[in-house]
């Protein structure tokens, strides 16, 4: 039995997340578990939120909570989504765990120990009325390029210029409105990544087999212009992981925290410390540490091309930097953007389908089928709902519910509710069953590279050679003349809705439910040999006509949500 460890790029607490960020990570690293559970692997699937940094103190603020009680309730909010998706984490954890904490730093003593840390001086706006350093965003003042009294310290939203905060005309805090601000000395911890250059860049040389899209980002950071930096990775800030070498204060570093970007893909195997300690597993260890067992674990992860920097090089640098023998990534599956009707999801414009306004009109199965089967992989791709009703009503009502809804009934009514017995398969059949061995091992070959969309395809293929079997062995008709026959048929078509339950359940799993629970069978082994698979529910075996697997989506529907999600300008 495989190992697969698989990890989500982890969504930011800020929110409810749209439609492009679901196809971007969680949603496909969901299919790649279900896959690799399906095929008999053992697997831990794992996802968190992103808790810490300046964003959520700002959204907290805006929400009129105290930071730590409004990312414990975001928490809340997108566990709960994530479960209406049936993205089937082994566990959810949380950024801003205590398990974190300490590994975040732990890491930090190892990587000084291994003297890649370096302290720098640097200056910074503190505001005396607040008793704290400001972050760039937190900082407002006349826009010396264009004259916008609400210019942000880090950029102009209204001539777009980037700007320092000391190039603000009367700059004042947005948390006090206070004018009393100064530059000040403050210490800060860099990573030496420039020290790790040439082990990132022989690491990412020795894996000939990632995307393209992944590589070729990686090497545009270490190399193009002056190369790979060293990064800060800490801030001045409240909210964060506090600055300190594993259980020791740092000297200087008192009322510090590391920056997101450091603690967030920690995480990662921080979650599988939450998750043992939540009771659901036993040992983490065996997943993350090559002395402990995890040699044999394939590590997979699933992100959206901007995270792919973090996860190639700064990521890695911790790993490597820690001189421990920790877990790296074997394979990192990238993606493009997922547009929206002509132009981009927009949170602060309300343009476009969000998590929960997508559950809100229809089932999960529904936005799975589409997301997946037009995955952003080579390309940016395009959310339109004229494509979505069209792949919804084919694809799904037409091709696989359509199918389980004729079977079914047909059976009932002539055969009653039960697998019926007489006859034998023939021609027809052999020649369904050597299509679809062929077809199936295609499947398999997409799904093991996670190449999505052309794996999609391939179910889609799939169903079509039920719907075109039942066309052309016609029961109905064959019943007239010869029922023995007419009941072979009837029985194979019913062992196939079985097969496609198991096979469609990495990206329709309720759907998938639904079948096996109308064929009455809990066996969901995955069908290595397919003779085989569609003999499994044997003459006798009852079933029960299953509602509508699928429903239609109407015009009238269509341009009712289309006119809803077009945002409001601004
Ligand atoms: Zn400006």
């Amino acid at each position: 039995m495989a190992r697969h460890l698989i990890t989500s790029a982890i969504p930011y607490i800020n929110g409810i997340k749209h439609l492009g960020n679901l196809v971007g990570s969680q949603l496909p690293a969901d299919l790649f578990a279900r896959y690799q559970r399906g095929r008999g692997n053992e697997v831990l699937f794992l996802c968190s939120t992103d808790e810490h940094g300046t964003p959520a103190e700002l959204a907290a603020a805006k929400a009129g909570k105290p930071v730590a009680e409004y990312c414990a309730e975001m928490h809340e909010v997108q566990a709960r989504i994530a479960e209406g998706f049936r993205l089937s984490f082994d566990h959810f954890g949380r950024s801003s765990s205590q398990q974190n904490h300490a590994l975040t730093q732990h890491f930090a003593a190892k990587l000084a120990e291994n003297d890649l840390i370096r302290e720098v001086s640097e200056t910074q706006m503190y505001s005396h009325a607040d008793g704290r350093y400001l972050p760039d965003r937190y900082i407002e003042g006349t826009c010396p390029n264009c004259g916008f009294d609400s210019a942000r310290g880090d950029q102009c939203d209204n001539c777009t210029k980037q700007l320092d905060p000391v190039d603000l005309i009367n700059p004042h805090s947005t948390i006090s409105g206070s004018t009393d601000l100064e530059m000040r000395e403050t210490k800060h911890l860099y990573l030496r990544q420039t020290a790790m250059k040439d082990q990132l860049d022989a690491w990412i040389d020795s894996k000939k087999d990632w995307p393209v899209l992944t590589t070729s980002i990686a090497k545009k950071w270490l190399h193009d212009g002056d190369g790979l930096q060293d990064r800060g990775i800490t801030r001045d800030l409240d909210w964060g992981v506090p600055v300190k070498k594993g259980g020791e204060d740092w000297p200087g570093m008192e009322g510090k925290v590391f920056y997101v970007w450091f603690d967030a893909p920690i995480e990662y195997i921080a979650c599988s410390q939450e998750w043992v300690d939540a009771g659901k597993g036993a040992d983490w260890e065996r997943w993350w540490r090559t002395d402990k067992g995890a040699e044999d674990v394939t590590y997979t992860q699933f992100m959206g091309k901007d995270n792919v920097p973090f996860h190639t090089l700064s990521f890695p640098s911790t790993i490597l930097g820690s001189g421990e023998p920790w877990k790296l990534v074997d394979y990192i599956k990238s993606f493009n953007y997922l547009n929206y009707d002509g132009g981009q999801f927009s949170t602060s414009r309300g343009r476009g389908v969000f998590m929960d306004q997508a559950l809100e009109i229809l089932p999960a199965d529904y936005w799975r089928w589409w997301l997946l089967s037009h995955a952003p992989e080579s390309s940016d791709s395009e959310f339109t709902w004229e494509n979505f009703q069209q792949s919804v009503n084919k694809d799904l009502a037409d091709v696989l519910g359509n199918f389980v809804s004729r079977i079914t009934k047909f059976c009932r009514s002539k055969f009653g509710e039960e697998v019926p017995a007489g006859g034998a398969f023939g021609e027809k059949e052999a020649a369904v069953i050597a299509a679809l061995t062929e077809r199936l091992k295609a499947y398999e070959g997409f799904m093991d590279a996670i190449e999505v969309r052309k794996a999609a395809g391939e179910l889609r293929a799939i169903w079509v050679i039920g719907n075109e079997y039942l066309q052309d062995a016609a029961p109905w008709s064959t019943f007239k003349e010869d029922p023995e026959t007419a009941a072979a048929q009837v029985r194979f078509g019913l062992n196939l809705i079985r097969f496609y339950a198991i096979l469609s359940a990495p990206f329709i799993p309720d759907a998938s439910d639904a079948m096996l629970a109308a064929m009455k069978s809990d066996d969901s082994a995955w069908p290595d040999d397919v003779a085989a698979a569609l003999n499994a529910l044997p003459a006798g075996h009852g079933f029960a006509v299953p509602e509508n697997l699928f429903r239609k989506i109407t015009d009238e529907e269509r341009e009712e949500w289309q006119e809803r999600f077009a945002g409001v300008r601004t």
